[in-house]
């Protein structure tokens, strides 16, 4: 409780400063009495088994003293302490050190460790090795000519690559303003073609009633060709169309005057009804009508035979 029992003794006032400055005294207490050495006194609990090498006694793992706590380098950036104990079976002292490199502690002196270390290799494992320390012994000139090569590689490859990037690099970026002013002046000429295109464009669509999303070719000589072709090609189709309703009507109106084929024979005769064409059909029938009109008794009589087909009696 020494942090926290704190004695404020009648003579002392906050002018004073701290009450630990004022009775001459360190936060720590006694523990940092060898502070001025970079020394302070922290628990240490023995981390593994030792015999002390004055009185030649096993310590067991664990057991705690009372150590000397002092930073005595570093590794890279964490510091490397040493715990300086004191032996409790006799007046012998020994010391400890932190080893980052390897996560552990080390002996230094005054004692010897108990080697019960896993060791990988007597377990049928494989061995960590160190890969950074033993190296081959360096062949100086094997060292040379790596060093001429590298040297070579600088000055015929490197050098010429980089001096050539570089002037790219200073061509592009020399003048921007100007590059720029290019750019946007190539960007407005596009624009411009591109506004009166789709101008043109909706002038047609709007003429002929299209949809605004369909897009319109470009008019070149492939596609007027093919425009032609395809135009050319629709005429045909709409002119063999017309003939072949011509033909369907022509067939139908002498299919009509069948009834009194006979009939018609006597004014048309040494004619074929199939071959004949329609307007002379057409003719034969309205002379046909205007004289049964006039000649009524010129109209042959018909009855049904019992087959219900109908003939033709006489005239
Ligand atoms: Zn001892």
């Amino acid at each position: 409780m020494q942090g926290f029992n704190k004695y404020y003794p009648p003579d002392y006032d906050p002018s004073h400063g701290s009450l630990n400055a004022y009775r001459g005294k360190h936060a720590l207490g006694d523990r940092a009495r060898k502070l001025d050495q970079g020394i302070l006194i922290t628990r240490f609990e023995l981390p593994f088994n030792i015999w002390c090498g004055t009185c030649n006694n096993h310590i067991g793992m664990g057991v705690r003293y009372n150590a000397e706590k002092k930073k005595i380098g570093n590794y890279y950036s964490t510091p490397i302490f040493s715990f300086r104990c004191k032996c409790h079976l006799c007046d012998g002292w020994f010391e400890i050190q932190t080893d980052p490199k390897n996560t552990r502690y080390v002996v230094v002196s005054g004692a010897r460790q108990k080697d019960e270390d896993w060791n990988p290799e007597e377990n049928g494992g494989f061995a960590v090795h160190d890969t950074e320390g033993a190296a081959a012994p360096v062949d100086p000139l094997a060292a040379l000519e790596k060093t001429t090569d590298a040297q070579n590689h600088l000055t015929n490859v490197q050098a010429p690559r980089l001096e050539a990037l570089q002037s790219v690099s200073e061509q592009h970026n020399a003048d921007p303003y100007a590059l720029s002013s290019k750019v946007r002046k190539r960007f407005r000429e596009v624009k411009r073609v591109e506004q009166r295109k789709q101008r043109v464009d909706d002038h047609i669509k709007g003429r002929y009633g299209l949809p605004a999303s369909l897009s319109l070719l470009e008019e070149n000589e492939a596609t007027r060709k093919e425009a032609k072709e395809e135009w050319q090609r629709a005429q045909r189709a709409l002119a063999l169309e017309q003939s072949n309703k011509r033909r369907k009507l022509a067939v139908d109106v002498v299919s009509i005057p069948t009834l009194t084929s006979k009939h018609t024979r006597q004014i048309s005769t040494s004619h074929n009804p199939l071959t004949k064409n329609p307007i002379d059909s057409l003719r034969a029938r309205i002379l046909e009508n205007t004289a049964r009109q006039t000649n009524p008794f010129s109209r042959p009589r018909e009855t049904a035979n019992k087959d219900g087909n109908r003939v033709v009696l006489g005239k």
